[in-house]
């Protein structure tokens, strides 16, 4: 059931402490920590602790949330110091949300990246 933990989601296992992570940010509904194959200086994956498939089904079930998901990708952004709102390359950041197998979503437990500390092409490969 969405919300509801998953059993074979690894990031429901991060969540329970059962996968070790790198957490840089932990709230009663959002857990942040670094990817494990960052594609950029800064790369953290910001997540709902309860389980919805992907963004849009987190939207849909818990609007609340979805908003503590995005504040929390700022205040890593903050955290990592490249939340620079007029600067060159390697200022500033990215929030992106894969959502489809199409799209290059691999884990379907929702999560935003955030990426920075390099410059960032657009548009995005
Ligand atoms: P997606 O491809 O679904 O948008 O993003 C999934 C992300 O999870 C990938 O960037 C991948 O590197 C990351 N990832 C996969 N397994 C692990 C893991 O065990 N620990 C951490 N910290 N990140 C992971």
């Amino acid at each position: 059931m969405a919300g509801e933990p998953q059993a074979d989601c690894l990031f429901c296992k991060i969540v329970a402490g059962e996968v070790p992570a790198t957490v840089v940010r932990d709230t009663e509904t959002t857990l942040a920590f670094r990817d494990i194959n960052p594609q950029a200086p800064t790369h953290v994956l910001v997540i709902p602790k309860a389980h919805y498939a992907d963004a849009a089904a987190l939207a849909a079930a818990a609007p609340q949330i979805t908003a503590d998901v995005l504040r929390e990708a700022g205040e890593v952004a903050a955290q990592e110091k490249i939340a620079v709102a007029e600067g060159g390359p390697g200022t500033g950041y990215r929030v992106v949300f894969n959502t489809g197998t199409g799209a290059g979503q691999t884990v379907f437990h929702a999560h935003a990246h955030v990426l920075g500390g390099r410059g960032l092409n657009w548009p995005p490969g």
